[in-house]
């Protein structure tokens, strides 16, 4: 079996900071010790790894992408294969993509069919969560059957009428049986039916510039729906993380909940911590490139949300990676802005960009390993396989360089798509080495990874619940 020992470095976890070699045996992590010590300097190794002036951080773990996933007539951009390679790029090294179950259809031909996008091309590791849109007797048993192979949480929607959208009845269904079984809903929350109207009527109104989007998906009918999800999940006696959260008065009904002491999660994105309406509002069709849902909001957002972070309310920041070239599928809804495909690209940039957060004093740097590795690994049952540095972890490690300056560009980019949310913006701190289960896929600028390399990962139920 190889050894690796990656020496020198500042090991980052969630819990402390230490100056450690971290000794890898194959594909897992055995052992830390000081730096310098007898124990440390008596390992030998067939790599050895300088990490001197690095961070050694656990490999990111994004847990909300929708890669090569079909939507509005077109489909993302990133397949399984370029989206987990630019993930690795950014020092991600487990995605939780979002299997698709269509109306009409079992939960298990949505999961057999990801199942075939995903195996043999990703190039770390991957899960899947469920997206349920069509509740019945038969999809409900089979949520017991999908719990007990790996895939441990389902995503449902109050937004998207006709297409994902489930009423009040279905969520309530569904929330007790993940009660039952231990399945963690996980909730995309506005309220689509008030939304579909106000689109029809700005539409009607001659209104069809991007910016619409954010003007018609009002914060009021975020809140609504984040309060009535956490009703709903009161009532079913489950837990409940809702996704991508954007408005401060939806974060403020998530914090009502926790004071309550109710097993409620957040999970917000980059995007809304560091964009805003001012990009949907950008001339010539470019605010296009910020269309996702929930919406950016005005800017005055950002700073409820780094609260949230701070204090506890969020848990979680993922991407929501789910990338639209703006040259023929943005385009689109020229003209239409509800017919602009949503989402963001953003799987490469979320360590970086969360970095920078901590250069720019909104969280610290404990944090920042605990809302983009720990906690979504505990969030979605992959602990302590994935989001930490300890012994019988898996070696999927980061040698992060903090003070390497970066400008952010889609010419620089890996990510399967034309442009950058990001474009221009300037950060400091990227990844250097990064390993995936021992092996190292990215180092000093090379790709050395391979697709293929990522493996399925079943998921044990939550653990940050008790
Ligand atoms: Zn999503």
């Amino acid at each position: 079996m190889s050894r690796t020992v990656i020496r020198g470095g500042l090991v980052i976890t969630a819990a402390e900071e230490v100056r450690a070699d971290v000794l890898i045996e194959g594909e897992q992590v055995v052992a830390l010790a000081t730096t310098g010590s007898a124990v440390a300097d008596g390992w030998t190794a067939d790599t050895v790894i300088d990490a001197t002036g690095h961070y050694v951080i656990p490999g990111g773990v994004d847990a909300h992408t929708h890669m090569q996933m079909p939507f509005g007539g077109t489909t993302a951009a990133d397949t399984f294969e370029t989206g987990t390679r630019a993930a690795a790029w950014g020092g991600t090294t487990t995605i939780v993509d979002f299997a698709i179950q269509s109306v009409g259809s079992s939960l298990r031909e949505g999961l057999d069919a990801w199942h075939a996008k995903a195996e043999g091309n990703c190039a770390v590791d991957y899960g899947f969560h469920m997206i349920l849109s069509d509740v019945t007797e038969n999809s409900l048993k089979e949520m017991d059957a999908l719990v007990g192979e790996g895939v441990t949480s389902f995503k449902m929607f109050m937004a998207y009428p006709g297409v994902f959208y489930s009423d009040d009845g279905r969520i309530l269904r569904a929330m007790q049986r993940g009660a039952a079984n231990g399945g963690l809903i996980m909730m995309h929350a506005e309220n689509g039916i008030a939304i579909d109207v106000l689109v029809e009527q700005a539409l009607a109104a001659g209104r069809t510039d991007p910016r619409y989007h954010g003007e018609v998906r009002r914060e009021l009918l975020e809140a609504e729906a984040t309060h009535r999800a956490i009703k709903l999940a009161q009532v079913a006696g489950a837990p409940l993380y809702v996704v991508h959260v954007s408005a401060a008065s939806a974060v403020a009904e998530l914090a009502t909940a926790r004071r309550q002491g109710l097993p409620v999660f957040g999970e917000t994105c980059p995007q809304y911590l560091f964009l805003s309406t001012d990009n949907l509002a950008e001339p010539d069709f470019e605010g296009a490139k910020y269309v996702c849902s929930t919406p950016l909001r005005p800017r005055e957002h950002q700073a409820e949300l780094w609260k949230g972070l701070r204090t506890g309310d969020l848990q979680v920041v993922s991407t929501d990676h789910c990338p639209f070239c703006f040259s023929g599928q943005k385009e689109l809804g020229r003209g239409d802005f509800s017919k602009i495909p949503n989402g963001l690209p953003g799987v490469e940039n979320r360590m970086d960009l969360l970095h920078q957060a901590v250069l720019d004093g909104h969280i610290t740097r404990r944090r920042w390993i605990d809302i983009a590795c720990a906690t979504p690994a505990r969030m979605f049952g992959l602990h302590p396989r994935k989001g930490t540095i300890a012994p019988g972890a898996d070696a999927d490690i980061v040698v992060y360089d903090p003070t390497a300056p970066q400008t952010i560009s889609a010419t620089t980019h890996h990510m399967n798509v034309d442009y950058s949310a990001y474009e221009g913006k300037q950060v400091t701190g990227r990844a250097r080495t990064v390993l995936s289960r021992g092996s190292v896929v990215v180092d000093a600028g090379a790709w050395l990874g391979r697709a293929g390399h990522g493996r399925y990962q079943p998921r044990a139920t939550c653990q940050y619940l008790g």
